[in-house]
């Protein structure tokens, strides 16, 4: 029976321009759907990533790109921004690889849109003041 999951892929720079997410298909026969990719040659990169297929080559394919040097994370939580918390310092925008947080340039106030965010964490660790919260 198949099913789905969605998994945060970390590229190391230099697996940053191998296809290796085609070979899920091609090796593993299952289809894939990327839902947000911040990838840059030469960068860590991130991606969202549902696959979908049987359970048993989900986990071969995963364990393939695990081998090829990729992290990988089940995405089992939400990310979100708690105003009260936060002071507007920016710290968390230039951490953030897909623009979910972005400063403003008149008010200098910090946004966080919920719909471009891949649930990487990195915001999180760097947030003087917790502001920003995994939700489990
Ligand atoms: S978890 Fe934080 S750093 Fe990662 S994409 Fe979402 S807002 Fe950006
Ligand atoms: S790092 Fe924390 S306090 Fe600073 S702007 Fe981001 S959420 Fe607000």
């Amino acid at each position: 029976m198949t099913s789905s999951r969605k998994v945060v892929l970390r590229f190391p720079p230099q697996a940053a321009n191998q296809p290796l997410v085609c070979e899920l298909s091609l090796k593993f026969g299952l289809v894939f759907n990327i839902l947000r990719a911040s990838i840059s040659p030469h960068r860590e990169g991130l991606m969202l990533l549902e696959i979908v297929g049987e359970p048993d080559r989900q986990e071969e394919g995963l364990r393939y790109l695990a081998d090829k040097g990729l992290g990988i994370e089940a995405l089992s939580q939400d990310i979100r921004k708690i105003e009260e918390r936060c002071f507007h310092c920016g710290a968390c925008v230039g951490v953030c690889p897909t623009g979910a947080l972005t400063c403003d340039r008149e008010s200098y106030l910090v946004s966080f849109e919920e719909k471009q965010c891949i649930a990487c964490e990195i915001c999180i660790l760097s947030c003087p003041t917790h502001a920003m919260e995994a939700l489990i």
